[in-house]
């Protein structure tokens, strides 16, 4: 593999300015006017390099980027949205592999190296989305690695069959096995939890799951996920994603679930709703989060590009944050964050580390967050895979 010279980078958390030599896929060396003969030079003018943006909750199965656009006529709340995905996908051939790619390559575009993306198992498609999220993955050719959560988007218990297909997906090799409303929607929490979990250990498979309940319900499913993860001895293989409950409990419940978190290193993604989650006080507990696009012009939602910048910039905008460390904090969860929740090996901007980055335009990273320009180069193990914005 040719050598890589980066010159002229705003290496975050370095002062000044700085040259990057990559080497053999990993950052070998920093500082000011390195020499690498024979390396390809690229000349960063000054941009803000960070680290591979983490998408931490992505369903690119669901996706329809790239294909038609489809004016969405849902009726309100979750269970119309569930139905009306469930009974339109075929229409428009979701999942598609084409559609799944063309997501894939706008996220590595924007500076997306890794993802966790759900993907939908129910009776209707049986493990189909799993096969067809691979395929799109396979064609971006190792610029972007995509790790999957088996995820029962129409229930486990409301939707019969699904708990052996979820089984069949672990099988087939997926890593993670999801959950989705265990009360609120699929109307049992202790048996929902309890197959969610017992598939889990069958496979040695780590947890993620969806939980839009929010008040005394919710953190109610909040203290069964805890009191599980801690008999089960899962500690660090549990995620909730969107976790609205924390965010309407009091003071008081708000603490005591948030030390749990922090106990059994229980982490949390979100999406940058309006309903947000308090990434100060969960930082400052100990307890990592990551940030994620979550459905992407799909039959749910119109909105989002796969640019896990600009949903950054959604999160410290909702979370009414506008201090420069605070943005930053935001950056950290898109970022190292979700990196910790993916466990993944050599994730950073040291010596030694592995060579996923992304060069911005701006003059620090809360600049570079809010205004989220084109991506001036993207490096996934020491290869440039996209400039200006564009798959290379
Ligand atoms: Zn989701």
């Amino acid at each position: 593999m040719t050598d890589l010279l980066l010159r002229d980078a705003r290496l975050w958390g370095r002062e000044g300015r700085t040259d990057l030599l990559v080497q053999d896929g990993k950052i070998n060396a920093l500082g000011d006017t390195l020499d690498a003969p024979g390396a390809q030079v690229e000349d960063l003018d000054g941009a803000v390099v960070i680290p591979g943006l983490v998408d931490a909750h992505a369903h690119v199965d669901k996706t329809l980027w790239g294909g038609p656009w489809v004016p969405r006529t849902a009726g309100p709340g979750l269970a119309a949205a569930i139905a009306y995905g469930a009974e339109r996908r075929a229409e428009f051939g979701i999942p598609n592999a084409d559609f799944i790619t063309a997501l894939l390559t706008d996220m590595v575009a924007s500076g997306t190296t890794h993802a966790r993306s759900h993907v939908d198992i129910d009776p209707g498609i049986g493990i189909g989305a799993v096969h067809a999220v691979r395929e799109g993955v396979e064609r971006l050719a190792g610029r972007i690695d995509v790790e999957l959560v088996a995820f029962p988007q129409t229930g486990i218990l409301a939707s019969p069959g699904t708990a052996a297909l979820l089984d069949e997906a672990l099988e087939a090799g997926v890593k993670s096995i999801g959950g989705i409303d265990p009360e609120g929607f699929d109307g049992d929490a202790e048996r929902h939890l309890d197959l969610v979990f017992a598939l889990a250990e069958k496979h040695g498979a780590e947890i993620d799951i969806h939980l839009h309940d929010g008040g005394d319900l919710g953190v109610r499913e909040f203290d069964m996920i805890i009191e599980r993860t801690r008999a089960l001895g899962y500690t660090g293989k549990v995620v909730i994603s969107h976790a609205f409950a924390l965010c309407d409990a009091d003071d008081a419940t708000r603490a005591r679930l948030i030390a749990a978190l922090a106990e059994l290193k229980i982490g949390l993604t979100s999406v940058a709703p309006k309903k947000i989650l308090p990434l100060r006080e969960l930082d400052e507990a100990g307890v990592v989060m990551g940030i994620g696009n979550d459905g992407v012009r799909d039959l749910w939602s119109p909105y989002g590009t796969g640019d896990n910048l600009q949903r950054t910039q959604w999160f410290a905008r909702n979370a009414g944050f506008s201090k420069d460390a605070d943005i930053e904090l935001a950056l950290e969860a898109a970022t190292f964050g979700g990196a910790r929740l993916l466990k993944i090996d050599g994730y950073g901007l040291g010596v030694g580390d592995t060579a996923d980055l992304v060069a911005v335009h701006g003059r620090n990273p809360s600049e570079a967050v809010l205004e989220h320009h084109k991506r001036k180069l993207v490096v996934k193990n020491g290869r440039v895979v996209a400039r200006d914005g564009l798959l290379v």
